[in-house]
């Protein structure tokens, strides 16, 4: 199977009957950004679903100053050329303490001052963030995308969306990983130009428990219904309003899971570089219909196991 997989590698990201979904590489560092795009092309890495910008200064006691921080994202854009770049603003705190951004005295910090809500605490982080990033757009290439994580109100999507625009940003989005978020997608969704699920922190919220917990994977499932449910919700917010909904917690380098979030009518999928041929394997056996189908054999499912076999089931047998 890895021979045939490898033989696809030039293949097109569609579907079996030609529905396009775009295939990104979660990056970290310039020195992803590098090895994602050079490894690739923009017809089977259409680019960057998720730039997690914290990575460049998780050993930084200081603030990076603007200009430090536009040197790095002007060299993660140029290695993309004319691909898609979608950069996520600072998500300090929980898993992720940043020196300069996170508070030390929280008891829990996943429920803390973190992602977005750092700017009550640091505001300059953002705006100088912002600025950053515009700066490096302005150079000339592939205009960033930008998106900020952990939003959970309308009110929060409302105002990163009127300062990122503020600041010159084109393309401006959130993150759906707070359940309330996803419950409330559509509201959320008339305020910026497009979402992208984590699915990471969706599932550690959605069910309580904490992603670093490996004793509780099961629980962590991204397959529970529940966490499949409001997906589907996010998903369905975006056909609506016609806006992009990308997924790009690692759920999305499941190929199976890949099938049913295009049949629920994800439009992106962003995971590490090196998972995309399997994705793009998985998705050109299959029509947009068959991935519709074992949407909903997942969304009928009581539980994770069952979710999967129902569609494992709707595989089109190989020869
Ligand atoms: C997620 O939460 O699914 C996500 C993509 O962001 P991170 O893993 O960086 O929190
Ligand atoms: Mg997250």
């Amino acid at each position: 199977a890895a021979e045939e997989i490898l033989a696809h590698d030039n293949a097109p990201a569609t579907t079996a009957d030609g529905h396009g979904v775009d295939l990104l590489a979660n990056i970290g560092t310039v020195a992803d950004a590098d090895l994602a795009a050079a490894r690739t092309d923009a017809r089977t890495v259409a680019g960057s679903g998720l730039f997690r910008t914290e990575v460049l200064f998780l050993n930084a006691q200081q603030a990076p100053t603007v200009e430090e921080q536009r040197r790095e994202y002007a060299a993660a854009l140029a290695a993309f050329g004319d691909r898609k770049v979608v950069v996520r603003t600072l998500d300090a705190g929980a898993d992720k303490p940043l020196a300069f951004a996170t508070l030390p005295d929280e008891e829990n910090p996943a429920l803390g001052v973190r992602g977005y809500r750092v700017r009550r605490v640091h505001p300059h982080l953002l705006s100088d963030q912002l600025t950053a990033l515009a700066d490096a757009a302005g150079e000339g290439g592939t205009q960033p995308w930008v998106m900020a994580p952990m939003i959970a109100t309308v009110a929060e999507a409302r105002a990163f969306a009127a300062d990122a625009r503020a600041a010159g940003i084109g393309t401006v989005g959130i993150m759906i990983e707070v359940p309330a978020a996803a419950l409330r997608a559509r509201d959320l969704l008339h305020e910026v130009d497009f979402v992208s699920i984590g699915t990471n922190d969706l599932a550690q919220y959605t069910m309580a428990t904490d992603r670093l917990r490996g004793e509780l994977a099961d629980l962590l499932d991204p397959w529970q219904p529940a966490v499949l449910e409001l997906v589907a919700q996010t998903a369905r917010a975006g056909r609506e309003l016609g806006k992009p909904v990308g997924v790009c917690g690692e759920s999305a380098a499941d190929p199976l899971m890949a099938l049913v979030l295009v049949g629920l009518g994800v439009t992106s999928l962003s995971m590490s570089s090196g998972a995309v041929p399997a994705v793009r394997f998985a998705l050109r056996q299959h029509t947009l219909e068959q991935c519709q189908a074992m949407a909903r054999a997942a969304l009928g499912a009581d539980d994770p196991s069952r979710a999967r076999r129902g569609v494992v089931e709707l595989l089109e047998p190989r020869a």
